[in-house]
């Protein structure tokens, strides 16, 4: 084992502690609260032992995330639950900040399944809005706000989704396209509001299929058309599209021009996962953009296409580590 191979199984085994403790609190919050709600309070049930204060807070974010996706199971929450979690909430003396994000985290997935099974058909019915009605009623909010906040979370998944069917079986997006903005509209958001929310998610998403593109080392006709072609629907800026367009054309050049050039061959699960594990930033410098997967050991010197010996880094840093 290489010492760089030990300090992060060491790192490995320290998340597991943190985590089995966190656990551990955890499950004694959850049991002193079912024995006696009334009388629970934080302090008594962590009366014994010392605890680390982050841990704890962990804990008893952990426990409320639980009582709200419980009562989410059924695919609604229901007055009654919201006002039992809020009771809890102050029996477990959650800040304000912390349990209305996690009630928003969770509204969200809610809605985002919804969404999904309400697009599945193409049409967004008047059951699908008004169980979208009642998912954004539950953290009050105006359906074409929480719409609105949804897209931002989600944008990219949505148009990555698209993308990534369109280019899979040839297809063309339009049809989609045209539902997606339909259904927001159904849900309150005019066509300008909603390229507007999507404005960030759309930036890293072009981005993202471009690092894709520069990962395997090909850009299919098809893929190009069809990324183009959303250039054009999102109404990105020009200067932008250009770097878009150009970096296709580079690629392009790139890999005609040097067919012995050291290509890429992770798969699109790997890629996915380092994309998540980077945060779709520069692992350097924490850049959005001319982001590349660079191998950490050249494939000359025996580095792999694996987890670990990819990284993602925008262009800049590319240069100074590989100089
Ligand atoms: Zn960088």
């Amino acid at each position: 084992m290489s010492s760089a191979d030990s300090t992060l199984a060491c790192n490995q085994k320290k998340n597991d502690d943190v985590e089995s403790r966190v656990r551990a609190i955890t499950d004694l919050l959850e049991r002193a609260l079912a024995q006696d709600p009334e009388s629970f309070s934080v302090s008594t049930a962590m009366a014994v032992g010392s605890y680390d204060p982050q841990q704890l807070d962990q804990a008893k974010q952990a426990v409320y995330r639980k009582v709200i996706v419980r009562a989410w199971e059924d695919g609604q929450l229901t007055p009654d639950e919201q006002e039992t979690a809020r009771w809890i909430a102050e029996k477990l003396e959650l800040p304000e900040g912390e349990y209305t994000a996690i009630e928003l985290e969770l509204a969200k997935k809610q809605f985002a399944s919804a969404l999904s099974r309400a697009m599945a058909d193409g049409v967004l019915d008047a059951d699908d809005q008004r169980r979208l009605q009642k998912i954004s009623d539950t953290i009050g909010m105006p359906m074409s706000t929480f719409a609105g906040v949804f897209f931002q979370a989600e944008g990219e998944k949505f148009l990555r989704g698209m993308f990534l069917e369109a280019i899979a079986d040839n297809h063309l997006m339009s049809e989609e396209w045209a539902s997606l903005l339909s259904s927001a509209d159904k849900l309150g958001i005019s066509h300008q509001e909603f390229l507007q929310a999507i404005r960030f998610q759309a930036r890293e998403f072009v981005e993202h299929v471009i690092v894709d593109a520069k990962a395997d080392g090909v850009i299919s006709p098809h893929e190009e058309e069809t990324m183009v072609w959303l250039l054009q629907q999102l109404e990105m800026p020009s200067d932008f599209c250009q770097y878009a367009v150009g970096e296709m054309a580079r690629l392009k050049s790139r890999v005609e021009g040097s067919p012995a050039l050291e290509v890429m061959t992770i798969s699109r699960d790997l890629r996915d996962r380092i994309w998540r594990k980077y945060n779709g930033r520069c692992g350097a410098c924490g850049a959005g953009n001319y982001l590349e997967m660079v191998r950490i050991i050249p494939k000359a010197m025996g580095g792999g296409d694996d987890e670990a010996n990819i990284q993602l880094l925008c262009r800049r840093c590319v240069g100074q580590t590989h100089a």
